[in-house]
């Protein structure tokens, strides 16, 4: 049978060693998969499934296979890891013309979601995660690395709640993947986590590969350090743990110890503000809570960035916002003398403006899975490093000066590598022609050898020609034969003696010689030669890179920083933001804060400036006011300003002044988790009760109706008792919109609580919203209106409004009266009769029925008895 094949035999050994990946078999110019991996690989992607043994009549005992193109692998590599699987590649390991027997095969790679380092398979504006979480009784640990970058983080957490101080960290990178010890597995938290809010392909790393003992020795070792004191990992056990466990996962998947990471940033949690996934989500930090899309949230509005490598660290700053005000100060600072100095901005964005991503062209070259193209990237981006140094030279604040310290003008590489790689080199490294002339004297004389060889070939053939008279006469070459000379038919009885015949074809034949032999020897083995000279001289290039990726890695992160720097800057001149004064005051205070990203949506239409002021002495501030008047945006407003002031940025605001706060919490709009069987009113209370357990005196809390999904009188009795809690047991600075008109109470009962409202102006039966936050409480929510402006019926707003007088009276409702039956019927007619049957013969019209599918044909009749039903 099949399976007993030598070839089958390594393969099934290779499988057996790596049963959790798809196995990538090397054979010849493809990539095969066979069996289990075969046919879901086939299904998965789309490929024919075939089988190896044609020769085996039953059907069931062939060995079923599928194969992609080695050239063209990556592209179906990265759908199967965006399917959350691990592809392993097997090469030949050694030369099949000098192999004896079967050819050596080996894994020499395993690619998962967190370790990829193709361009094709990362997303360029963002890092890449993977993490390595390790827990137990007393503390957790968690380290992060980007692979494709280099850049490690490590922390460690004590305390009572370790899953929620690990689903913190977890949440602030978004990794991936993940590799966990044996407690973090045990963790049903944890784990859902993971996989369903985040994605996250989840590895169960074994406690060995955690062991304390081997982590510090690993650790040591790989950031070149002299001991754990000067990793910062003294004293911090689970971070330790948490590093090792990464560290020996990558080094065994990457199948080198020579990993790519470049300095272990240690820090302390209380280092960064918290923030919960759900208020990333809820203040649509990076993208929109609707659809997912960077336009509409903050780093739309900020990244004014030039170059991938700038745009995914504004990402991180956004989604890690700074808690020390001399951390956020610095970074202020510099974006202030960005500001002021507007030329040396320009032409240093000028200069950053698409500069080739250095930081993960290095670590492919490292990896060794650059090729020529990567190389003269590389010098193109190092070509720009003193021009950016020069336009950086006119700052001296702190930051911009570090960074212009960090930075290598890198001239030594670009010199090297543009006179070592020609201008537009091939994409594969294997057939040499990417090294230029005059770098290399061998490769110069290989080459006039190879083309004066050819020369003389083309000579030979006018020779040959003249000599025997065979007009038709050719030399021709392929792969198989080598060189030949062909002559048709019609002049076989001319071809001399000395001709050796090769091969017959219909209509000539092909023929050598002993000098046409002697020729091509010299033009293969020059040939030859030259591949692997260029390949050796690529290695040496390579390693020489290797050994100066520390200076390139510094340099790539000053610049990333400059850009980022920049494009808040940008930011901040192009949208009128003022640099807010952050320290530690328990103040907030806005005068004319706006929302950046509704203010830039509203499109030349005018957004109306409000002022906040929250101190401890008056930390909760109930906002009321009818629907659609503003309320959800202001509360957002002020919680994008206080994030915006501590990742550096300037505010849109006419003034700041915003103590530092640890945490900012929200809890906004109704959505259930039906999957993981919690209703719409479970998941608000869950949250309210995470809120309650984790905010402290210096939080923010953004509350946008609390207590909605469930009876009157219960949301509001709970909703009351949330406020009370947060105002009185807490102190946390709270902003608390709801339409119970009854808590404006609390300001007369509770010292520090303030009433506001969005004022609006009622003329006739129109309401204008003025936007406007003013002291005070509302006395209608309008919702009647604002039903009526969304297009509700007029005989249900018309009966809404005599419920509203009957509930207001204290009356029992009134039945609805037959008049208003009939109203309601002739309307529910007229409106079906005339807008939606008018809609519906429009949309009818509208159509070309010839070039409609059946698919679409479905959607339209779907879309129009929608229509009809809703009338
Ligand atoms: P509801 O109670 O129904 O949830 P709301 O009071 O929370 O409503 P928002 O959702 O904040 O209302 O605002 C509705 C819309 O009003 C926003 O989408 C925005 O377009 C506009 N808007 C809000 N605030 C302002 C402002 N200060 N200036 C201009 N337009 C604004």
């Amino acid at each position: 049978m099949a399976e007993n094949t030598p070839m089958m035999r390594q393969y099934n050994e290779i499988k057996a060693q790596n049963p959790d990946c798809i196995l990538f078999f090397r054979l010849g110019d493809f990539y095969e998969m066979f069996n289990d991996d075969a046919r879901l690989v086939s299904g998965l992607l789309d490929l024919t499934l075939t089988t190896r043994d044609r020769g085996i009549e039953n059907e069931d005992e062939r060995t079923p296979m599928c194969g992609v193109p080695y050239h063209s692998a990556e592209a179906y590599i990265a759908r199967l890891i965006e399917k959350g699987l691990k592809v392993a590649i097997c090469e030949q390991t050694e030369d099949p013309a000098k192999a004896k027997g079967l050819v050596k095969r080996d894994v020499v790679r395993i690619i998962t979601p967190g370790t990829v380092l193709e361009p094709s398979l990362l997303d360029e504006g963002r890092n890449n995660f993977i993490s390595a979480v390790y827990m137990d009784s007393s503390c957790a640990g968690v380290c992060t690395a980007d692979i494709s970058t280099g850049e490690v983080h490590a922390t460690q957490a004590q305390g009572e709640d370790l899953t929620q101080a690990l689903l913190c960290e977890l949440g602030r990178f978004a990794p991936r993947e993940a590799i966990l010890s044996d407690a973090a597995m045990n963790d049903g938290r944890i784990v859902q986590f993971l996989v369903e809010r985040l994605g996250c392909l989840v590895q169960h790393g074994g406690e060995g590969r955690f062991r304390e003992d081997f982590a510090a020795s690993r650790a040591v070792a790989q950031f070149k350090a002299g001991n754990l004191k000067s990793l910062g990992l003294e004293g911090r056990p689970a971070a330790l743990r948490a590093v090792g466990g990464l560290l020996s996962y990558i080094s065994e998947i990457s199948k080198t110890d020579a990993l790519m990471v470049r300095e272990l940033n240690v820090y302390d949690q209380a280092r960064f503000m918290e923030l919960d996934l759900t208020a990333r989500r809820n203040l649509e930090l990076t993208e929109t809570l609707r659809g997912g899309e960077k336009r509409g949230s903050l780093l739309w509005v900020l990244d004014q960035t030039g170059c991938a490598m700038g745009s995914r660290l504004l990402r991180s700053w956004i989604e890690k916002p700074l808690t020390g005000a001399g951390d956020i100060m610095r970074r202020q600072y510099a974006v202030g003398e960005l500001v002021d100095n507007v030329i040396a901005r320009g032409e240093l964005r000028g200069t950053l403006k698409g500069l080739p991503d250095m930081e993960r062209l290095i670590s492919r070259i490292v990896y060794g899975t650059a090729n020529a193209r990567d190389m003269r990237s590389l010098a193109a981006a190092a070509g720009r490093a003193p021009i950016a140094l020069n336009w950086m030279e006119p700052f001296s604040g702190a930051l911009l000066s570090e960074l212009r310290d960090n930075m290598d003008a890198l001239t030594d590489i670009s010199s090297r590598l543009d006179s070592a790689i020609v201008d537009a080199p091939p994409f594969s490294i294997r057939e040499g022609g990417f090294i230029r002339e005059g770098y290399n004297a061998e490769v110069d004389s290989l080459r006039t050898t190879v083309r004066d060889a050819r020369a003389l070939v083309a000579s030979m053939e006018a020779r040959v020609k003249e000599e025997t008279g065979i007009k038709t006469l050719k030399v021709g070459y392929n792969k198989v034969f080598g060189y030949y000379i062909e002559v048709s038919k019609s002049y076989y009885s001319q071809v001399p003696e000395h001709f050796i015949r090769k091969q017959t074809l219909a209509g000539c034949e092909r023929y050598i010689t002993q000098e046409l032999k002697e020729m091509e020897a010299e033009i293969l083995s020059a040939g030859d030669r030259l591949t692997a000279l260029e390949a050796q001289l690529f290695e040496e290039l390579r390693s020489w890179l290797t050994e100066n990726s520390h200076r390139v890695q510094r340099t790539a992160a000053a610049l990333a920083q400059a850009d980022a720097l920049c494009a808040l800057a940008e930011a901040a001149d192009k949208n009128n933001y003022c640099m807010p004064v952050v320290d530690y005051s328990d103040a907030i205070e806005i005068t004319d804060g706006r929302h950046p990203v509704v203010e830039r949506m509203l499109d030349g239409g005018l957004f109306v400036p409000n002022d906040t002021r929250l101190a401890s002495a008056e930390p909760t501030a109930i906002i009321t006011g009818p629907n659609m008047a503003g309320k959800s945006t202001y509360m957002r407003q002020v919680a994008l300003i206080v994030l915006m002031a501590q990742i550096g940025s300037f505010v849109p605001a006419k003034a700041a002044r915003i103590g530092v706060v640890d945490r900012v919490f929200t809890r906004i709009g109704a959505s259930d988790d039906l999957a993981g069987g919690r209703s719409t009113f479970m998941v608000e209370m869950t949250e309210v009760a995470d809120i309650l357990r984790f905010a402290t005196k210096r939080s923010l809390i953004i509350l946008d109706e609390i207590g909605r999904g469930t009876s009157t009188f219960d949301g509001m009795s709970v909703a009351r008792a949330v406020l009370e809690h947060t105002h009185m047991k807490i102190g946390a600075k709270c902003l608390f919109a709801t339409h119970y008109h009854e808590l404006t109470d609390l300001e007369q009962q509770l010292p520090g609580v303030k009433n506001y409202n969005v004022s609006v102006k009622k003329r006739g039966g129109d309401i204008i919203f003025l936007r406007r936050i003013v002291p005070g409480g509302a006395d209608d929510s309008y919702g009647v209106e604002v039903a009526g402006l969304a297009g509700l019926p007029d005989a249900v707003i018309t009966r809404a409004k005599a419920i509203l007088k009957d509930l207001e009276a204290g009356a029992p409702v009134r039945a609805a009266s037959r008049r208003q039956k009939t109203l309601e019927a002739k309307d529910a007619q007229m409106s079906m009769g005339s807008m939606a049957a008018d809609e519906i013969r429009q949309r009818l019209k509208s159509l070309d029925v010839n070039t409609l599918t059946p698919i679409e044909a479905l959607n339209v009749l779907f879309e129009l008895g929608k229509r009809a039903r809703e009338g």
